[in-house]
């Protein structure tokens, strides 16, 4: 059952004491009703309160922590079915496939990209998440070297180990133990060896079964033995089967009508023939680790920013901190043009700028990371906010002249702009592609 933010303040103290971290009681409550409070930061609930705060405000979903250092990563703690009822907080973890039969210096090479490579967009720094170590080999002396390979680069990316044999996995473990690889996998007949392993090296644990029935009864068997940390294998024989599990076991953990499905989704994707189609519908469907083969450059780009795009939150925009942004080398001289503080507006025409060789200022305002034409049409970009922006950041001695270029999507503002700043106004390009020409005919001081 959910509570609601009143629901739980009926059962807190109501002592308004602080301790929590929160000043009263019913912030604590509304903490805890959209499942980002943690019941033990108050000291004064009794065993009933607590009984009943414990099962229904603990998160629908496990927080599963996989890896160490810079690049370890959470996946779980989802709180919705559809990205747009509020958003989606975890992306999934992507992990290139390596496989113990290659040469050493195939998984070095693979493992130093994961390491290394990453793509910027809209601001942010893209990278896949780590590399899965398949025990093909079945040999454990050979899973050994293998990871012993991917350890050696220092690149300290998080690891999958995929060893099915208790045996195997441990000798593993024995590499790279310490850093919080996933385990995958437990079955029916390894689990106890696997959550004892789970346990002895603090990893978290992928749980396989043929259905979701059986995977619901699998956790409950983890848990028995102590293991919290799960993920579930949804890598059936058939990928026709993904979507509706995937879709059943999020309404059943959101709703919490089966808690025992309340863990993130585990897709190896090698599995299948059409390994692309896997990683989409992984990435679209609430996966929070998919193993793939290591992309090409275009497939890179794109899954990356497939991602990006279903985990970014749809309630608010992408920002750019307001301020004056150089492009080039600008003097006293330069050309000022001022923009809204919308991400994809910013990269584009920086873009643009950056290609036509004028050097000049960005002068970004804060819009609240609404674009021209609906900063304008809401009354957000004004005559008040360019006339404080300049003050702010002291524009007037970044520059000797007063002239500054506006959007042509702001153009009706022009003459409020002017009347409040002092500054003349010059009206650019609608069309961020036609600034560059704008620039060189126009500019002249
Ligand atoms: S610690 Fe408990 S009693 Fe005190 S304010 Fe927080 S919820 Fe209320």
């Amino acid at each position: 059952m959910v509570l609601k933010a009143l629901d739980i303040y009926k059962l807190l103290p109501k002592k308004n004491c602080k301790e929590c971290g929160d000043p009263t009681c019913l912030t604590f409550a509304m903490k805890l009703a959209s499942g980002k409070g943690d019941i033990d930061k108050c000291p004064y609930l009794d065993l009933n309160a607590k009984n009943i705060l414990g099962a229904s405000t603990r998160p629908p979903i496990q927080l599963v922590k996989i890896g160490v250092g810079e690049r370890r990563f959470a996946v779980g703690e989802e709180f919705v079915v559809f990205r747009h009822e509020k958003t989606f907080y975890h992306p999934p973890g992507i992990m290139f496939q390596v496989s113990d039969i290659w040469p050493a210096e195939k998984i070095e090479s693979v493992t130093r990209r994961v390491g290394s490579e990453h793509f910027v967009r809209v601001g942010t720094d893209l990278t896949f998440s780590g590399v899965a170590i398949t025990n093909e080999s079945g040999d454990p002396d050979v899973f050994s070297k293998a990871v012993g390979v991917v350890e050696a680069t220092g690149t300290h990316i998080p690891e999958v180990l995929m060893a099915a044999d208790p045996v195997v996995q441990e000798e593993g473990l024995k590499k790279c133990g310490n850093f919080r690889p996933l385990i995958y996998s437990a079955t029916k007949d390894t689990y106890k060896p696997m959550c004892a392993l789970a346990k002895k090296f603090g990893s978290p644990l992928v749980v396989s079964a043929k259905d979701l029935e059986s995977l619901g009864e699998m956790t409950k068997l983890c848990n028995a033995e102590g293991i919290t940390d799960l993920l579930l294998d949804l890598s059936f024989p058939s990928l026709r089967d993904y979507v509706p599990a995937a879709t059943e076991i999020r309404q059943k953990s959101i709703s919490r009508s089966a808690p025992e499905l309340g863990y993130p989704i585990f897709l190896d994707t090698t599995r299948y023939e059409m390994q692309d189609t896997a990683l989409v519908l992984g990435i679209d469907k609430y996966a929070g680790v998919i193993v793939t083969p290591a992309l090409g450059p275009a497939s890179s780009v794109a899954t990356l920013t497939l991602r990006q795009n279903i985990y970014t939150d749809p309630q608010k925009p992408i920002q750019m901190n307001p301020g004056i942004y150089p492009v080039g080398n600008p003097g006293k001289e330069s050309p000022v043009l001022l923009t809204v503080n919308f991400s994809l507006t910013y990269f584009t025409v920086q873009g643009y700028l950056e290609s036509s060789r004028v050097p000049c200022y960005m002068f970004i305002v804060d819009t609240e990371g609404l674009s021209v034409l609906t900063a304008v049409a809401a009354g957000k970009l004004n005559e008040t906010l360019v006339r404080d922006s300049i003050k702010k950041f002291d524009l007037e001695n970044l520059v000797s002249h007063r002239r500054l270029i506006i959007p042509g999507y702001a153009s009706p503002l022009s003459g409020k702009i002017e009347e409040e700043t002092g500054w003349k106004v010059l009206v650019g390009p609608r069309d961020a592609a036609e600034i560059g020409d704008y620039l060189q005919k126009e500019w002249k001081i």
